[in-house]
C-alpha cells in the first residue's frame, strides 16, 4: 500500500491510497466516523434559564459544541463506561472527576452567550472555538447551568463524531475517443471544470482530475460518445475533515489503533 498526502492542515487532510481495496478504505471511513473516542457534553443541569430558548434545546446545543479531544485530553480521562464510579452506590450522578470534565455557565447581561462563556474545571479540556453562539439574552434574562462532558463514540451519538467529513472515492480515469470530436457542450457540462478544449486544435485535455466526482454528466451529454469516465479499482482518494476537536492525523492514528484491536480480537477468537 502506498500513501500520498495531497493536502493537510489543522482540520482537513486529503490523501491518496494506492494498492488497497474498497473494503479497507470503507473500514477506515466507518471507524473514523463511529469509533474514535471524543469528549462531548452529556449531562446538563440547568439552574436558571429565563431566556426564550427551551432547556432541552439549550442542552442539545451544548452537546454539539466541539470540545478539545486531542491525545492529551483523551488520556487525561477514562471512559465513563469503564469507570468504577458507576458501581458506587453513594455516587448518584453516574460520573466522577476521573471520567468527566465539568463546565459552568453563568450570564445575566443582555447579548449573545458564546461557547467561550463555558468555563471548564480543566483548562486543557475546553470548547475548541470561542465564538459559537449558544443563546441570546434580553434585558433581565439570565442563564445559569452546570454541564458535564464525558468520552463517547459517534456510534452512540453524532456529538461524539470527530469527523465532519470522512469519505473516499475511487481515482477517476477519463478517456477520450480519438475518432470522435468532443463538443464544447460536453466541456461546459462538467460542473467542476475538469475538461478543457483547445480552441485551435480541438484537442480535449483534463485538469485537476482528482476533483472529478465521477458524476458522468459529461458522458451523458456527449451524444457521439466521445468521452468515457471510469475509475481505478485499487486507488482511493480519501478526505477527512474534523470539527477541530482533534486533527485528522490524530483521527487516523486512532482508527489504526481500533482496527488493530479488532484484528487482534479476531485472531484470538481462532
Ligand atoms: S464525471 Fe462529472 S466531474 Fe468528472 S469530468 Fe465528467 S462531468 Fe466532470
Ligand atoms: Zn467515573
Amino acid at each position: 500500500m502506498e500513501i500520498e498526502v495531497k493536502e493537510k492542515n489543522e482540520n482537513e487532510m486529503i490523501f491518496i491510497l494506492s494498492d488497497v481495496d474498497v473494503a479497507f478504505a470503507n473500514a477506515i471511513r466507518r471507524i473514523g466516523m463511529m469509533e474514535v473516542p471524543k469528549i462531548a457534553i452529556e449531562h446538563v443541569n440547568i439552574i436558571k434559564n429565563s431566556s426564550a430558548m427551551f432547556d432541552e434545546v439549550l442542552a442539545h446545543r451544548l452537546g454539539l459544541v466541539p470540545i478539545v479531544s486531542d491525545n492529551e485530553a483523551i488520556e487525561a480521562l477514562i471512559s465513563n463506561e469503564d469507570c468504577d464510579c458507576k458501581d458506587d452506590v453513594n455516587n448518584t450522578n453516574g460520573y466522577c472527576s476521573k471520567c468527566s470534565v465539568s463546565f459552568t455557565l453563568i450570564k445575566n447581561t443582555p447579548g449573545v452567550v458564546y461557547s467561550k462563556d463555558l468555563h471548564s474545571n480543566d483548562p486543557k479540556i475546553k470548547p475548541v472555538y470561542d465564538t459559537i453562539p449558544l443563546l441570546k439574552l434580553k434585558d433581565d434574562q439570565e442563564v445559569e447551568l452546570e454541564a458535564v462532558a464525558i468520552i463517547g463514540k459517534g456510534k452512540d451519538h453524532a456529538k461524539w463524531m470527530p469527523t465532519t467529513v470522512c469519505t473516499y472515492k475511487q481515482y477517476p480515469v477519463i478517456t477520450f475517443n480519438d475518432e470522435k470530436e468532443l463538443s464544447n457542450d460536453v466541456v461546459e457540462a462538467c460542473p467542476n471544470n475538469i475538461l478543457k478544449l483547445n480552441k485551435k486544435t480541438k484537442e480535449p485535455t483534463v485538469q485537476n482530475i482528482e476533483d472529478c466526482t465521477l458524476c458522468k454528466f459529461c458522458v451523458r451529454t456527449s451524444e457521439n460518445k466521445a468521452i468515457d469516465v471510469g475509475y481505478e479499482e485499487n486507488k482511493i482518494i480519501f478526505k477527512i475533515e474534523t470539527d477541530g476537536s482533534m486533527t485528522p492525523k490524530e483521527v487516523l492514528l486512532k482508527v489504526c489503533d481500533v482496527l488493530n484491536s479488532k484484528a487482534d480480537r479476531f485472531i484470538e477468537f481462532f
